[in-house]
């Protein structure tokens, strides 16, 4: 069958559900298209976020946290923000997303994946094709759509996984371990659902299952269900944008260099993206040249100095890990009141 529509969106995760919304809003014809027949599964998240994350509804918040240990064996250093992180339900999260987007008239299309490219339409698995005048791609860290349309996304992947587990923690701790045998250029993070049971996972280069067992057994932990994972993406892309079209989210890389959170990110250069789609279409003008100045310098001035921070404190960390004693001698050295004041988890001092 054949679809057409003013913005197609590929991708129906938050940044293409949150762009959708936006562009909708303003009476264009949106189409989600989702590879998955449900939104928000499988969850493969752990759902850390700011208080930047914006206003959520309170059910979706799971736990608070107050603290953040960074740890080498047994030396750490502990960090605290100014305000308190949240742990969310990030299943709950998007299908609250695809609710606003529904009410705000979005057509979302579950089970359709994008698989190529003709004459300027998208063709999916079913068959179908769909012509959009602006197409969104909101579709992860490993975008179809970018190589569709030739944008290169960055070269630095690394393989997440995670689980929900029952052990005793401490609550509101959150504790990013750097020990080689989880990871040799990530970390394990624990992030306490409760006093009782925690999401914990890795991000690594290799493999990550069989550290995650090394992971579990290390600290004696159960875990419910199978872990799940997918890839991360991180660095800063030259461009995000083709005629007529854009990239938003992990497909852009939007994604904070350190932690590898995206969330955040994704939805402060996805209300970029939708604005940046709205002038387009209220204008006709789909030239990548307006598109590069409406949506990606507009994106890049607003978390382009955090990308490069979190880029800085990946390289930090990465040459610190290799001296163990320097976890004892931030602390010691009061660098982690320092650290305190750089390390706003976002990267995004000043703003709010
Ligand atoms: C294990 C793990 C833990 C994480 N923990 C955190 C955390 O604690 N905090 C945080 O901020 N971030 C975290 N992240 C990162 C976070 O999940 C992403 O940054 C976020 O999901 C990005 O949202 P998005 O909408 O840009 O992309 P996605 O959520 O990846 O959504 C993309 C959507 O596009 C769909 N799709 C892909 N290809 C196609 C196609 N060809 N056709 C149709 N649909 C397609 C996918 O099915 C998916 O639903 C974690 C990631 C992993 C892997």
């Amino acid at each position: 069958m054949f679809f057409e529509c003013d913005a197609l969106i590929i991708g129906g995760g938050p940044s293409g559900l949150i762009t959708g919304s936006l562009i909708s809003k303003k009476g264009f014809k949106t189409i989600v298209l989702e590879e998955h027949k449900e939104i928000g599964r499988p969850e493969q998240c752990t759902g850390l976020v700011s208080w930047r994350i914006g206003n959520i509804p309170q059910e979706l918040v799971l736990n608070r946290i107050e603290t953040a240990r960074f740890r080498f064996g047994k030396r750490y250093f502990e960090v605290s923000s100014p305000k308190k992180m949240v742990v969310i339900d990030r299943t709950g999260y998007d299908k609250h997303l695809a609710v606003k987007s529904l009410e705000s008239m979005v057509e979302i299309k579950t089970g359709e994946r994008a698989v190529g490219l003709k004459d300027g339409k998208i063709i999916t698995n079913r068959g179908n094709t769909y012509l959009g005048r602006m197409i969104v791609g909101a579709d992860g860290p490993n975008s179809i759509t970018a190589k569709l349309v030739g944008l290169k996304q960055p070269g630095n992947v690394l393989f997440a996984i995670q689980c929900v587990a029952k052990g005793v923690f401490e609550q509101d701790v959150v504790e990013l371990r750097f020990e080689p045998e989880f990871s040799k250029d990530g970390f394990a993070w624990v992030v306490p659902l409760s006093s009782n049971r925690a999401r914990i996972g890795l991000v690594t280069e290799d493999n990550p299952l069989p550290r995650m067992r090394i992971l579990l057994k290390k600290f004696d932990l159960e875990a419910i269900g199978k872990p799940v994972g997918d890839s991360v993406r991180y660095g800063i892309m030259n461009r995000t944008v083709a005629h007529g079209m854009i990239l938003v989210g992990d497909a852009a890389c939007q994604v904070k260099p350190f932690s590898l959170g995206g969330l955040v990110y994704g939805r402060i250069c996805s209300e970029i993206a939708g604005e940046a789609c709205v002038r387009a279409l209220e204008e006709d003008a789909l030239e990548e040249d307006f598109l590069k100045e409406v949506y990606d310098s507009a994106w890049k001035k607003t978390i382009g100095k955090a990308l490069k921070k979190g880029l800085w404190m990946r390289r930090f960390f990465n040459l610190i890990r290799r001296v163990p004693a320097s976890f004892v001698f931030i602390k010691t050295m009061s660098l982690g009141l320092l650290a305190g004041k750089i390390l706003d988890p976002d990267f995004l001092e000043g703003k709010s």
